[in-house]
């Protein structure tokens, strides 16, 4: 039985006010008796069934694939390649690179077999490259160590490069039907809601507290249905903010709903401001019209991309854009610099970079420099999108 009131995780807290329930705009408006974990499940895979979103990965036969390995499941493959990007990234955005993937590489083997320049000039504007890197490894070990057939059990998948607990619980919900307990952010507020968790949910005590909760819903059979339903029940009725009670197929089953108050559920700490970084990018062009290029190293933050070169980060103003230290530092310092009017703003997870452009022109220049490329090939090269930013705010300066 589900409970009928909210939970604390912290017991201390001074207990919420129950409020008066809103009336529900279309589905029926008096809540029933509390109601057991099929009753839960079964509402809302009839719902699935009828609603669920219509995303390419979830196609059976692929775009350009065979059928699925049992006639009902997404091709693992699938499911694997869509988690990777589904990780910090919208659907939406996802959508494109996924169709562009699966042209580009059409199975598990054809990407295990691609060079990792080419699985990164395909991600390239995705972010978190580490992704792209550790997709490219995780499809070599299942090739390598399990002849190229999945594993299905979560235990095995987290061993794969990039796929932590809750890929790895999606995979095996997903592809393999397993009952594992799929909780990403959607699911983390459905649940909240449905239990009317009023504690952060951000905190790890609270974040276990969720998954338990989850784990006592979550069915036996048409797991992998299940946890896509949670998503799709977060992704669209069950929103941030105004959520959709009157249309939702459990919201008799929902103690946030029954409490009048569905979107203080999960509680929220206040967002704390990102730190602001600061560096030095060079625009160097050679007379063929080229500008130069350089890879950065494999590690750390855009590792192994295509860069503009640019000055370390720095946490300072004063040092991050000193154009003396710059100038010395420069690609080229028998170049004649100028700095560009302005600065570029991007924003990483953990903090907001600025940078400063200083673009010179040369007649001929070093090969051993870096690559030098025209701007309108850009395209085809893995440049994260911080260098495609800089390079559009130099090219509308005239550089
Ligand atoms: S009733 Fe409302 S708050 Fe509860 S799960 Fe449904 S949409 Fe979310």
């Amino acid at each position: 039985m589900m409970g009928k009131r909210g939970i604390s995780v912290t017991p201390e807290k001074t207990p919420r006010k129950p409020r008066k329930p809103k009336a529900p705009k279309a589905a029926e408006a008096v809540p029933g008796p509390a109601v057991t974990k099929s009753d839960h499940a079964a509402k809302l895979l009839a719902w699935f069934d009828q609603e669920g979103r219509k995303l390419p990965w979830r196609n059976q036969a692929g775009r350009n694939q065979a059928g699925p390995k049992d006639g009902r499941h997404p091709d693992p493959y699938h499911v694997f390649l869509s988690e990777i990007m589904l990780q910090q990234t919208t659907v939406a955005t996802v959508i494109p690179y996924f169709n562009d993937f699966i042209d580009k590489f059409p199975t598990l083997a054809a990407l295990a077999a691609a060079p990792l320049e080419k699985i990164l000039t395909a991600w390239a504007g995705l972010g978190y490259y580490a992704r792209a890197r550790n997709l490219h490894k995780a499809a070599r070990h299942v090739i390598e160590l399990y002849g190229g057939k999945w594993p299905e059990s979560e235990e095995k998948l987290r061993t794969l490069p990039g796929i932590g607990p809750y890929t790895a619980a999606a995979i095996a919900a997903i592809a393999f039907d397993q009952p594992a307990v799929v909780v990403d952010g959607n699911v983390e507020r459905v649940i909240s809601r449905i239990f009317a968790v009023a504690d952060d949910s951000k905190s790890p005590a609270v974040k276990k507290k969720i998954y338990q909760l989850a784990a006592s819903l979550t069915p036996p059979e048409r797991a992998g249905d299940y946890a896509q339903a949670m998503m799709d029940l977060g992704a669209s009725y069950c929103s941030p903010r105004q959520p959709l009670c009157g249309l939702c197929p459990i919201f008799r089953h929902c103690d946030a709903y029954l409490l009048g108050q569905p979107e203080d559920f999960p509680a929220k700490k206040p967002k704390l401001a990102k730190p602001v970084r600061f560096a030095v990018a060079y625009w160097l062009r050679r007379g063929d019209g080229t500008i130069l290029l350089r890879r950065r190293v494999e590690k750390g933050l855009l590792g192994g991309m295509m860069e503009l070169p640019c000055t370390h980060f720095k946490d300072d103003e004063a040092s991050g854009f000193d154009l003396a230290a710059a100038r010395a530092a420069a690609p080229l310092t028998t170049a004649k610099w100028r700095r560009l009017d302005g600065r570029v703003v991007h924003v990483f997870t953990h903090f907001r970079l600025e940078i400063i452009v200083l673009a010179a022109e040369v007649r001929l220049a070093d090969g051993n420099l870096g690559q030098w490329i025209k701007p309108e090939n850009f395209a085809e090269i893995a440049l994260p999108t911080l260098f495609r930013k800089i390079a559009s705010h130099a090219l509308k300066q005239g550089a």
